[in-house]
């Protein structure tokens, strides 16, 4: 069997086209043009990348972005201090938050002072214990999670019922895409590093979600035949044949778990193309939300 490929960058693409649409649509009936705020603090030259992305997809979109940045020295202090501006700007309907924080601040209460309504990350308490709860629903939904299971639902996976497999229990990914998929009434296991005979509980999987940053430690052979398999790692491997000297893989051995699952996305051009697609669309919704 060869796994049907799930075509994250195409799915993403008619998103963010969608979330165009609806932005068009809101500034047009006279609603407010939608405006993310980025917050980055320090120089960790990922991190500058990955916010350059999300400014030039929101151009893209019509979304407004103002970025800020401060020192890798900045306080406790002056970080709350600075979102608690964003949070009291009508112009500002998103706070992007750049994680990972310098060492020596306090991530969890920065999170806490972004106001619930402009957490476009999902990533407030409030947001994640709402998603935690049954009959609750919380205002955003983290954006990595969100498009893994956009990706499944586009692909045609059954979740209800469906026995799914979250390898990595993070606060950004696997927590998250375990309480969205029983939230779509799946049965789910959640495995981290402790968790005994991995593989033999991978093989258990009608869906997999694979969040460890681990070089491709699912192998094809853990694979139950017929899965849906999501791989939101990336991972650089050596690859001596690039003008880098690596290239970036995924938690999942590809090569062999194609040739097993019944759907699968590759790395990279899968999961990780969403994440900004589902972050315009959350940026979207709270602006529709005071319009
Ligand atoms: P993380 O915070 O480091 O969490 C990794 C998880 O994997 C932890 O729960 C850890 O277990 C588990 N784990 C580590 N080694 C394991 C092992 N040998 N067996 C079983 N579980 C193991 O990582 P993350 O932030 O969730 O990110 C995971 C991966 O996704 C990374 O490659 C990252 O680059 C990628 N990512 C991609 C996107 C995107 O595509 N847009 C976004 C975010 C992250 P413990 O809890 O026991 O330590």
């Amino acid at each position: 069997m060869t796994a049907k490929i799930i075509d994250g960058k195409a799915i993403a693409a008619e998103l963010r086209a969608e979330v165009a649409k609806g932005v068009a649509k809101l500034v047009g009936d006279g609603g407010p043009t939608p405006g993310l705020a980025t917050v980055l603090v320090g120089d960790n030259p990922a991190s500058h990348t990955y916010v350059r992305a999300k400014r030039k997809a929101c151009a893209e979109a019509g979304i407004d972005s103002f970025p800020h940045e401060l020192p890798a020295t900045a306080t406790q202090d002056e970080v709350e201090s600075l979102v608690r501006t964003l949070n009291a700007d009508p112009k500002v309907h998103g706070i992007l938050v750049q994680l990972p924080l310098p060492p020596g601040l306090d991530e969890e209460a920065v999170l806490k002072s972004i106001s619930i309504e402009k957490d476009v990350d999902g990533f407030h308490p409030l947001n994640i214990g709402r998603l935690a709860q049954k009959g609750r629903e919380p205002l955003f939904v983290p954006c990595t999670p969100a498009g893994c299971l956009v990706l499944l639902k586009k692909a045609g996976a059954k979740l209800e019922g469906a026995n799914a497999v979250v390898v990595g229990r993070s606060n950004i990914v696997g927590m998250p895409a375990a309480l969205l998929l029983v939230k779509e009434n799946a049965t789910v296991t959640i495995c981290h590093s402790k968790t005994k005979d991995l593989p033999g509980v991978v093989r258990s999987a009608d869906i997999v979600i694979a969040a460890i940053g681990r070089t491709e430690m699912i192998r094809g052979n853990w694979i139950k035949p017929g899965a849906y398999v999501i791989d939101v790692g990336i991972n650089r491997k050596e690859d001596p044949t690039t003008k880098t000297g690596y290239r970036l893989v995924g938690d999942v051995a590809y090569e062999e778990a194609v040739e097993v699952a019944g759907a699968i996305t590759p790395v990279p051009g899968g999961v990780g193309p969403m994440t900004i697609a589902l972050l315009l669309q959350n940026t979207m919704h709270a602006a529709q939300r005071t319009a």
